[in-house]
């Protein structure tokens, strides 16, 4: 194994675990890299008594110099970018240029974070002569955050610098996937002056988790990660009266238009379809074709032909991924579907045992079929086709999910319609993955989504943190009035 087993960090130390433990694969070639600790209860007792040590301190702390951390940090995560790139490469498979993408995304929410005094000043005004109203955030306290596989690095600072600047002690818990990128992490965080127990990480699966969600000294949950899990982990953090605020799956629907720049949708609908191996929240899944688009598939079907799996297209994260992904597709093939490129049996030179599926566009696909409903999670968008953008519309407004939604279109008037009437959290006008950018923040809605504000941004703000509201009357002339 190319690393040692991964350790817990727990009061800014690596610490060993008794526990089972899994493999952890290079999902390139298939090889073990290392193994990951299946955490006990008894892992997230021990982290939450680091944080609880850590809290009063850490909390006091003014918030302007809680950022000097950060400043820091976010020099040190460029600084390491090649490192910090190639590790999410090795755990999770995406390429190179895509794991550097992610760690720069990383340092563009740790800047976010820095801005957070000049963002969170409180609030004060003279609400009648000689009495004053003001409103200070506090932080929440001990709080959790659960990580998906799919971005190793980032979705850990969607959370974590927000959180932390803002005073609280967290406890993360990666993807048992992925675990590798959340030590560096802490390694840098450390680096960076953090103080021990302010971050701790519990490494493990769902026992992990619900210990996580029964814990009744941590205080709120954030959860990034499929909506199956999603609702289990903030049925059972609200149960047990915690803030919870969980992100599930997705399935995007892209609406083209006739009258789209051929070009643009056509290479921004594969880019998006086949970035990070269709392993995106914001990945297009269902292109609706609104009319005769058929000049923007025969483009599309040539963009596609040029992705290059083990090139400029990695593998997805497990074997087991890759035959689901496979038999999607083969049911859709027999249900009547269309295969314009078939990414099925995918056999990369020199990385034979890796999880590669090759891109895939599939037309004629009917809106009740499983392709067209549930979350693929892989290279593969499937085209629907529709009359008008009503019908596109009612297809999009169907589904479960609620993530993002983009439309096609160089008329203002239909981009308007869309953009009003989509069910989704984030939507996006002639762009293939429409991610809100900070201050911006970035969350769905229906199931993919569960709780109040989003993850990222000025939207995390209330969640992580308390506001307090104080009156006061300090000078006579006040005199007595109803607030007295
Ligand atoms: P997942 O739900 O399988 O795992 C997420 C986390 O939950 C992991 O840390 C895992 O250990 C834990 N977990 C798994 N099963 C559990 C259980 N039964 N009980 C408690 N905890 C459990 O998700 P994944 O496969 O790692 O990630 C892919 C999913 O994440 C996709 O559905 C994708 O759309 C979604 N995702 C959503 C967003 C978003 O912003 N909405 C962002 C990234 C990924």
């Amino acid at each position: 194994m190319k690393y040692k087993p991964v350790q817990n960090y727990i009061n800014g130390e690596f610490v060993s675990v008794e526990a089972n433990h899994l493999d952890v694969y290079n999902p390139a070639d298939g090889s073990v890299i290392s193994q990951v600790p299946l955490s006990p209860k008894s892992e997230i007792d021990r982290a939450v008594e680091a944080a609880k040590k850590a809290f009063p301190e850490w909390s006091a702390t003014p918030i302007k110099e809680r950022v000097q951390v950060f400043y820091k940090y976010k020099a040190l995560l460029e600084k390491n970018l090649d490192e910090l790139a190639a590790l999410v490469t090795e755990e999770n498979g995406k390429v190179l240029s895509e794991a550097k993408a992610e760690v720069l995304k990383s340092a563009e929410l740790t800047e976010f974070a820095c801005s957070l005094p000049q963002i969170t000043a409180g609030e004060i005004l003279e609400v009648s002569k000689g009495v004053e109203c003001r409103i200070d955030k506090y932080p929440v306290g001990i709080v959790a955050s659960i990580t998906p596989f799919n971005f190793p690095n980032m979705v850990a600072n969607w959370s974590l610098p927000n959180a932390i600047a803002l005073g609280n002690c967290m406890i993360l818990k990666p993807s048992e996937l992925v675990p590798l990128s959340a030590n560096k992490i802490a390694e840098l965080l450390k680096e960076a002056g953090l103080p021990d127990g302010v971050l701790n990480i519990v490494h493990g699966g769902q026992e992990t988790v619900e210990a996580i969600c029964d814990h009744p000294a941590i205080d709120a949950v954030s959860f990034v990660g499929s909506t199956r899990v999603a609702k289990i982990v903030y049925r059972r953090s609200t149960s047990n009266l915690k803030r919870c605020l969980a992100l599930g799956g997705a399935k995007n629907h892209l609406i083209v238009m006739p009258d789209a720049d051929t070009e643009m949708a056509s290479s921004n609908i594969v880019a998006s379809m086949s970035g990070c191996a269709g392993q995106r929240c914001m990945a297009a899944s269902v292109m609706m074709a609104v009319g005769d688009v058929e000049h923007i598939i025969k483009r599309m079907i040539h963009y596609t032909k040029q992705i290059v799996p083990g090139e400029n297209l990695g593998p997805v994260i497990s074997k087991e991924a890759k035959a689901r992904i496979e038999s999607y597709i083969s049911e859709a093939e027999e249900l009547g579907a269309k295969i314009l490129v078939d990414g099925r049996g995918t056999v990369v030179k020199g990385k034979e045992n890796g999880y590669y599926v090759g891109a895939t566009l599939i037309d004629y696909v009917k809106p009740n079929m499983r392709i067209a409903q549930e979350e693929i999670f892989g290279p593969v968008l499937v085209i629907i086709r529709a009359s008008d953008v009503d019908e596109a519309l009612k297809v999009e407004n169907s589904s479960n999910y609620g993530n993002a939604a983009s439309v096609f279109t160089e008329s203002g008037g239909v981009a308007r319609y869309v953009t009003e009437h989509a069910s989704a959290g984030m939507v996006g006008v002639n762009v293939g993955v429409p991610v809100p950018r900070e201050p911006f923040s970035f969350g769905g809605w229906n199931e993919s989504k569960f709780g109040v504000g989003d993850i990222t941004g000025r939207g995390s703000i209330e969640f992580w943190t308390k506001s307090k509201k104080m009156t006061t009357k300090w000078n006579r002339e006040a005199g007595v009035n109803w607030m007295s």
